[in-house]
């Protein structure tokens, strides 16, 4: 059954947004290119995941404008009892200035309570409150403007869900950086990275007042939120989530899913789903495919594991159950070009590759030298470059590794890629 979301305002709506998109085809998506940081071949991160990019020093000063994040509920029934716990009658929610009686589906309008360039910037929210009360899941996307896979899945799963026939609410904001998504950019247009900076902040900067909006006007809301990204920069992940399996409630989340690929990461100060960790949120990152393209497969991927978690954590019956979970992946290492050129691949996403096998190779268009790329070891490829010219230091591959193929070490300090810019550990605006 589909539900039309009634709107409770005139401002640009999600379809005029893809009208927008759609009639923009490959505009200033150039220029957006990253500073690469030096790289020193191989990587075996600590933190294999480290979201850090060439706004490091930004992300640097963004950790002097965190404000503590406080959620507006407390989050004390684990996120698998949610459901079977909750008593009475669901509840109107109170979002955005809004009330949404249970059994309504509405289309809101969230703004950044800060104007930007004195013109208020508004983005859809979308909410559905079931009839039955439970936990309310949110999902974001688009965080990053050029991030256009969570879009989509945001739409198909929202206009999906009946609310007669939901427990609990679930909340959906396709387009978060809906300035960068105009742009055709990763960033805001001050070029900051809107996911260096929540909780935020409303006396920081324009990304941490934006920030601090969503953050306190909607994430606060939630009991636990997925976050959906793609690669960066020309790569692309196979679909898969990023998840810290040390936190009970984010493992319950990550399992939900079902089928896809899981790795286990931590999160890095600033970002989305690390702050609503540490107010109490379960949150995890769904990664799947690469910026600036629409493509279903990955989009019905992710939607399919949404769906699934919907059934798992009880909110709804059976839309659909995907079972045979994949590897959980508790290491990666990104292979990086030592010679710069011209990359072409000789593997795909999602090949399993053994240690020594030819993952691609890069010829120097001048010299005609060509050098090769050979994975270091045993795993899985989940997440690669598209074929494109490349410096020395680019990060070409991502190799989930089995983890009983490398010394783990537990518990370890997260890298801070903020004091340790061009670190091993740093690695150049690949996910969240
Ligand atoms: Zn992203």
């Amino acid at each position: 059954m589909r539900i039309l979301f009634r709107q409770s305002d005139t401002s640009a709506g999600i379809c005029q947004l893809l009208v927008c998109l759609l009639l923009l085809p490959g505009m200033a998506w150039a220029g957006e290119t990253a500073v690469e940081p030096s790289g020193n071949g191989v990587d075996l991160l600590q933190d294999s995941t480290d979201e850090g990019d060439a706004r490091s020093s930004e992300a640097s000063a963004a950790a002097e404008e965190f404000v503590e994040a406080v959620p507006a509920h407390p989050h004390e029934v684990p996120l698998a009892d949610a459901v079977d716990t909750a008593e009475g009658q669901a509840k109107t929610l109170l979002l955005l200035g809004e009330e949404i009686p249970p059994g309504t589906a509405l289309r809101l309008s969230w703004s950044a309570t800060e104007l930007f360039e004195g013109v208020p910037v508004s983005t859809p929210v979308l909410v559905v409150n079931g009839t039955e009360p439970g936990p309310t899941l949110c999902l974001t996307a688009a965080v990053h403007g050029d991030e256009l896979n969570g879009i989509e899945m945001v739409r198909r799963v929202l206009h999906e869900i009946d609310p007669e026939k939901l427990s609990g609410a679930v909340i959906g904001v396709p387009i978060v950086n809906v300035q960068g998504f105009r742009r055709g950019s990763r960033y805001l247009p001050d070029r900051r990275d809107l996911n260096r900076y929540f909780p935020g902040n409303p006396d920081g900067s324009a990304a941490a007042r934006i920030a601090y909006s969503l953050f306190n006007d909607v994430v606060a809301h939630c009991d636990a939120l997925v976050d959906l990204h793609t690669g960066s920069f020309e790569r692309a992940n196979l679909p898969q989530i990023r998840a810290d399996l040390r936190n009970p409630d984010v493992v319950t989340l990550t399992l939900g899913f079902g089928s896809m690929v899981v790795l286990h990461s931590k999160p890095n100060t600033g970002t989305l789903r690390h702050a609503a960790t540490q107010a109490g949120i379960p949150a995890v990152t769904v990664e799947a495919g690469g910026p600036s393209q629409l493509e279903l497969s990955e989009v019905k991927h992710g939607v399919k594991g949404i769906e699934t978690l919907l059934t798992t954590l009880g909110m709804v019956r059976k839309i659909r159950l995907w079972g045979d979970p994949e590897p959980v992946y508790y290491r990666s290492s990104w292979v990086r070009a030592d010679n710069g050129g011209i990359l072409l691949s000789d593997v795909a996403l999602g090949s399993t590759v053994r240690k020594g096998d030819l993952l691609g190779t890069i010829t120097d268009p001048m010299s005609n030298a060509r050098t090769e790329l050979r994975s270091p070891y045993d795993g899985r490829i989940i997440g690669m470059a598209r074929n494109q010219v490349v410096m020395p230091g680019f990060a070409a591959f991502h190799v989930g590794i089995q983890a009983d193929d490398v010394t783990v070490e537990e518990e370890s300090a997260p890298v801070d890629i903020a004091q340790k810019p061009g670190s091993g550990g740093y690695v150049d605006g690949m996910s969240e």
